[in-house]
């Protein structure tokens, strides 16, 4: 096997499409290299090696060192130079650089093959002591720190000392005798720290330095970048070694970064930066103030318009944004980069947008160049990204696990109740819980954001959060809170109610005060793509919404109806007029404390019109799109009040004691709620559940149709594990329907299907589909209920499952993203077992897993009519169905 790909004097081992064995900066260099750019020659060490590295206990590929001896001697006969030579040394970077860019997760050293002999070389053969031992210095501290491990801050703190003793700022004011100086200091620094002398042999150094780029991929950051952004199935780094050139030999040199478009905007402007005389890292590092390339073009105008040739270039060679790196040597201009740049959201869609309208890109490619979390981020707030990052870390709290992402600021509040209480004095909280249930949807409803002690990314807390794009933490572990007192507290630290806190729910962070936050605005360019992406795709998008406020956003989001309304979120909250939520609160509530028919459908009578007027302002909104409604799935206690003095304020009203309500939660409490009397079979033991909420439902129907509405009802039975069962229902349901409409003369088509939420109807589903005429697969449940995962605890070990650090068992959380090989092949079968009995059965899906672009490609490829998702996630799935016929496309063409 071949592992180290040579690159130099034109020609190229590699290509720029070699990116999974040369990583992005290897694949970049010799492509550069290639097509003739000024690019300094060196090799790649490839990520098979790295890969070896790891699977081998930590030990290199037996050829590798000969190999890599092989090209540094071709290296060393290309340059005239030998590594650590007294006289004229070749000097080299080494640098890591994977398949996919992980910018500054992963490490670097630079000048490496300077010792005491060959900085006496470097100083003689470029005349310039400053230079070498400035070199050398950072050299011997790159080295100190990334190879070996000693902390950054004890070296920096010397270097400070020294600028201070000399009365300096700048690192180009210090002399070379002072450099020798912290030199000496750095190397007596390392012997003390590690007992041994700081190795002189440059061959030692190399291995030294590829040991550290090949640690560097199972380094704590990057291992956390890649799980964020999940990055999976690579093989690790490579390791570029390239002769050094220098951009700090004096004033006729420097080093820049550049795009060949604006990252931040996507607008079609050079954007750089460039400091004059200075290495690479400086830019980087942000020690000094670089300036913009229009200053460059001014002080260096030849190699700015030779830049500017190289930016042209690249972009039309990769057909797609660069972010390039280079040096300027004594007037001479060599890349040492390039890259895809990463992009803002509003750039991502505004850069595909123009390369598509400047016949750069095709149209699918414009579609294929924007990922679901570039939809999911343009509409969030987020902290505002101007403000100092240190300031941050010193207000950290506690992390938790990212739920809804984007940010949200306000005052800590530890129920639901003080939540509305607060918020109706208008003031804006977070709302601070252990977990959340049903009954504090008001308060959550009315909270800036969410945190919660406990859950994963699908519990209450999340999926209602995510619904209304509501800023949410969960799992926060070492949140310890206490309801009663008011406060929450973690590391000693002690947050009370009132006290502000801001949450980031891109990263899961929690921080005390008011950090400030911009929304950014969706640019153009997103109803352009979004256009493109309905053109392209073929499954439809409906939404999961509960409320005619959903509703409208949904649509506004291109939803093209409803996949899933949650009846039981109507009981809890009255979202047009939610000073009178008290009134449904109660009916309920009397509902389930009621312990006779007769009592049970009394309550039910008051319900009746809560639910009807709420269906009618849903049917209104959706003006003749399809509207799926589920009946009542959680069990009931999640509806009675936990709270001893709501307990008691219940009684009052109901005129019954408070014993008797704790009476009867006690007789509801189950050891699994999760697979106890839920879904449909509440309907099964309480059929008076069933008629109220389809009377509710048709007779709205009929209400809108003779207002001139179109409505097309779809009644939905959720958790059922039978054609009998459903048989039952479907029986219940059309008795209560057609009685409606016979009464009223009119007509009105209707559906009455199923979800498929447990493995048992997915394997039965040709039975179930002779009574049932649509599917809905609530994966939620049926990941739950498949892979024996509780959707509400398993989060707190499942990172465990991801990582791969870990036991990575799991590819990703599937809860997120859809578990193809298990719970795909029975969505699989229930599609192909129910179009059997039916071949036109309609089926969808209603889980979070809707909204997951992963997810909506395979149910693009199980050959489903339409996924639902969360209003802010409709994006997201149209973009996704889009990218699933391409890729589709692709794969025939194979
Ligand atoms: C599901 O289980 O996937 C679903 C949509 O239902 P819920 O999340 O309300 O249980
Ligand atoms: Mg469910």
């Amino acid at each position: 096997m071949k592992y180290v790909y040579f690159f130099g004097a034109g020609k190229a081992d590699g290509r720029g499409d070699m990116k999974e064995s040369l990583g992005g900066k290897g694949a970049g260099l010799a492509e550069m290299m290639r097509i003739g750019l000024p690019v300094p020659a060196g090799f790649t060490i490839s990520t098979e090696a790295c890969d070896y590295y790891f699977k081998h206990g930590c030990k290199y590929p037996e050829e590798l060192r000969a190999e890599v001896a092989k090209h540094l001697k071709h290296l060393e006969k290309l340059t005239k130079k030998k590594l650590g030579d007294a006289q004229d040394p070749l000097l080299v970077s080494v640098r890591s650089g994977s398949a996919r860019s992980m910018p500054g997760m992963m490490e670097t050293i630079l000048n490496l093959g300077l010792n005491d002999k060959s900085v006496e070389g470097l100083a003689r053969s470029t005349h310039n002591d400053r230079f070498a031992y400035d070199a050398y210095r950072r050299f011997v501290q790159m080295y100190s720190t990334v190879v070996i491990g000693l902390a950054k801050e004890e070296l920096e703190d010397r270097l400070r000392a020294l600028k201070n003793s000399l009365k300096v700022k700048d690192d180009t004011a210090v002399p070379a005798e002072a450099w020798r100086h912290l030199v000496s200091e750095y190397k007596a620094h390392y012997k003390q720290k590690t007992g041994k002398p700081f190795p002189e042999d440059p061959e030692e150094q190399l291995w030294g330095a590829i040991g550290a780029v090949f640690e560097s991929w199972m380094g704590e950051k990057a291992v956390t970048y890649r799980r964020v952004e999940k990055i999976t199935g690579l093989l690790g780094t490579a390791v570029n070694v390239v002769q050094m050139v220098f951009g700090n030999t004096g004033d006729n040199s420097g080093t820049g970064v550049c795009f060949t478009r604006d990252p931040s905007t996507g607008e079609k402007t050079f954007f750089g930066d460039f400091l004059i005389n200075a290495q690479g890292e400086d830019v980087v590092a942000g020690i000094r103030t670089p300036m913009h390339l229009k200053e460059m073009a001014k002080l260096m105008p030849k190699v700015y318009r030779q830049l500017e040739g190289v930016r042209e270039r690249l972009e039309k060679h990769y057909r797609d944004m660069q972010d390039m790196e280079f040096t300027v040597e004594n007037g001479k201009l060599y890349m040492l980069q390039t890259r895809t740049g990463k992009r803002s959201p509003t750039a991502a869609f505004q850069m595909a947008v123009d390369m598509k309208n400047e016949g750069l890109i095709k149209l699918e490619e414009a579609l294929e160049r924007i990922k679901g979390e570039d939809v999911e981020r343009l509409f969030y707030p987020v902290l505002d990204p101007t403000l100092p990052r240190q300031e941050f870390a010193s207000r950290r709290i506690t992390t938790g696990i990212n739920a809804v992402p984007g940010a949200a600021v306000g005052k800590a509040v530890f129920t639901a109740g003080e939540a509305e209480a607060w918020a109706a004095r208008g003031e804006r909280v977070i709302l601070v819980r252990r977990e959340t249930s049903p009954e504090d949807v008001g308060g959550m409803f009315v909270a800036q954001g969410i945190l919660t002690a406990t859950g994963g990314k699908t519990s209450h807390a999340a999926v209602v959060a995510r619904g209304w794009g509501k800023c949410c933490i969960v799992g926060a572990e070492k949140l310890e809170i206490d309801a009663e007192k008011k406060r929450m507290s973690s590391n000693g630290r002690v947050v009370s109610e009132g006290e502000w806190i801001t949450l980031d729910g891109g990263d899961g962070s929690v921080y005390t005060g008011e950090i400030a936050l911009v929304r950014p605005e969706p640019p153009k360019a997103f109803a352009t793509l979004m256009k493109w992406a309905d053109q392209v795709r073929k499954i439809g998008v409906r939404a999961n919404a509960d409320t005619p406020h959903d509703a409208k956003v949904a649509l506004e989001m291109g939803a093209e109806g409803i996949g899933l309304c949650r009846t039981e979120h109507m009981f809890f909250k009255d979202f047009e007029h939610p000073e009178k939520s008290i009134e449904r609160q109660q009916a309920i509530q009397e509902m389930i404390l009621a312990d006779t028919v007769d009592a049970r459908r009394k309550a039910l009578d008051k319900l009746l019109p809560f639910q009807r007027r709420d269906f009618i302002g849903l049917f209104e909104v959706m003006n003749g799109l399809p509207v799926v409604i589920r009946l009542i799935d959680p069990p009931l206690h999640e509806f009675l009040p936990k709270d001893p003095a709501k307990q008691e304020a219940l009684a009052k009203d109901l005129g019954i004691t408070r014993e008797t309500i704790l009476r009867r939660m006690e007789q509801l409490k189950e050891a699994n709620p999760m697979l106890g009397l839920r879904g449909c079979r509440l309907c099964i033991i309480y059929p008076e559940i069933l008629e109220m909420q389809v009377r509710a439902i048709i007779e709205a129907a009929i209400d809108c149709q003779k207002h001139g509405i179109k409505v097309i009802p779809e009644i939905m039975h959720p958790l059922t594990l039978d054609k009998k069962e459903m048989k039952i229902l479907e029986v219940a349901t059309r008795r209560v329907a057609d009685d409606i409409i016979s009464k009223a003369k009119v007509k009105l088509p209707y559906f009455v299907g199923t979800m498929i939420e447990l493995p048992r109807a997915a394997l039965l589903a040709d039975e179930i589909a002779e009574v049932a005429e649509f599917f809905s697969f609530g994966t939620n449940d049926l990941t739950q209920t498949t892979m024996g995962l509780s959707r509400d605890d398993a989060g707190r070990f499942l990172p465990e499952y991801v990582d791969e650090r870990k036991a990575a068992i799991l590819p990703a959380d599937p809860f997120q993203s859809i578990d193809v090989p298990g719970v795909g092949m029975l969505v699989e079968w229930g599609i192909k077992r129910g179009r059997a009995t039916r071949p036109k059965l309609e089926v969808g899906i209603c889980g979070e897993h809707g909204g997951e672009a992963e997810s909506v490609k395979f149910c693009h490829r199980a050959g489903m009519d339409y996924v639902s998702a969360t209003p802010f996630c409709v994006p997201i799935a149209r973009l996704a169905a889009a990218q699933a016929v391409i890729e589709e496309k692709k794969r025939k063409r194979k």
